[in-house]
């Protein structure tokens, strides 16, 4: 069977130096010594930053037959406009070039200078029609402020209109959230430093920012806008009961229930999280046709993703559309075949 694989990252080394040497003036000595540290997460960098025969070779082990490639940590995103409009202009071209090399194997969400909106939705506009990419990928939030913010809208009123989705990757929480949630006296600081990022704490931030999306109201004024979250959807199909049962109308405004907004916006993926239970709660309560495949490489690395997706006890019908077809209507409904 046919395997899309839609969380999938890689950095230019190139723009991650530029980074690297604008960031550091810029942050918290806790934070420089977290991006010094995260230059080193990964065992080598070799095939986070090969958009070659390192990363087909990884697919190949995986059965991913198309990786839908996203920047990873360190996004050029995060710099004030002035570094990032070129910087993320410069990591879609590179990108852009290794998917016009294999175009059977690779497409694209482009990165985005988000500090300046306006200039977010035009590098979006050229990343969709002149670089063929599929979409766009946010990591956390900017400066603070969540994508639900006003100044935000131009990017998604781009999107829908380019019919784009926009993936939400999750990102480092703010300071203060770190602060008042991740630390404590009896917690050590490599403990706070996992439990507020990818131990658990930018998980919740990401399930926060999809409901904040949401509440905000942008999909009644965006009918269109499609949006994608990891990891099993962030936490938040787990509180549908929940959430259906609290925001009523007369609060929200709203004609439908949370779900009902959240099941045709949303998409989700397991971002290598391999849990059948888990998987399964996700797949019930969001449908078979709003749930992507994805590894995370290169940030897991299993090899067995293929096998977990075939063994879990769905209908063959549920299976294609989760392994391929949901990611084929999605992403390359404008070239049929192409990919
Ligand atoms: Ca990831």
């Amino acid at each position: 069977m046919k395997l899309i694989a839609t969380e999938e990252h890689y950095m230019s080394k190139a723009v991650n130096e530029q980074y690297m040497k604008v960031m550091t003036k810029l942050v918290s000595p806790a934070i420089r010594a977290r991006l010094e540290g995260l230059q080193h997460f990964l065992e080598s960098n070799r095939e986070i930053s090969d958009l070659g025969e390192l990363r087909l070779a990884a697919m190949d082990k995986q059965g991913v037959d198309i990786q839908v490639i996203s920047y990873g940590n360190n996004s050029p995103m995060d710099l004030p406009p002035e570094s990032a409009v070129l910087l993320c202009r410069q990591a879609n071209d590179e990108l852009a070039a290794a998917i016009q090399k294999h175009p059977t194997r690779f497409a694209g969400f482009a990165v985005l200078p988000v500090g300046n909106p306006q200039a977010a939705a035009e590098e979006l506009t050229r990343a969709v029609k002149e670089l063929g990419f599929v979409g766009a990928s946010l990591n956390g939030v900017y400066r603070g402020r969540f994508f639900d913010e006003p100044e935000y809208f131009p990017i998604f009123e781009k999107a829908a209109q380019l019919n784009v989705p926009v993936y939400f990757h999750p990102g480092f929480p703010d300071e203060k959230v770190s602060d008042y949630y991740y630390r404590g006296e009896n917690i050590s600081a490599d403990v706070s430093a996992v439990f507020s990022a990818y131990g658990y704490g930018w998980h919740v931030d990401a399930g926060i920012h999809m409901i904040r999306m949401l509440l905000s109201g942008i999909f009644e004024r965006l009918p269109d806008l499609k949006v994608i979250t990891g990891h099993w959807g962030e936490l938040v199909p787990y509180y549908f009961n929940r959430l259906d049962g609290y925001f009523f109308k007369s609060i929200t405004g709203f004609d439908r229930k949370f779900s009902d907004i959240y099941k045709e916006h949303v998409y989700i993926t397991p971002s290598g999280i391999m849990s059948r239970s888990t998987a399964m709660l996700a797949i019930e309560e969001m449908g078979a046709d709003h749930v992507l495949w994805s590894c995370d490489f290169p940030y897991v690395r299993r090899e067995d993703g293929k096998d977990f997706l075939m063994e879990l006890d769905l209908s063959e019908d549920a299976r294609e559309k989760i392994a391929y077809k949901n990611a084929e209507t999605l992403l390359f409904k404008n070239a049929p075949g192409g990919n």
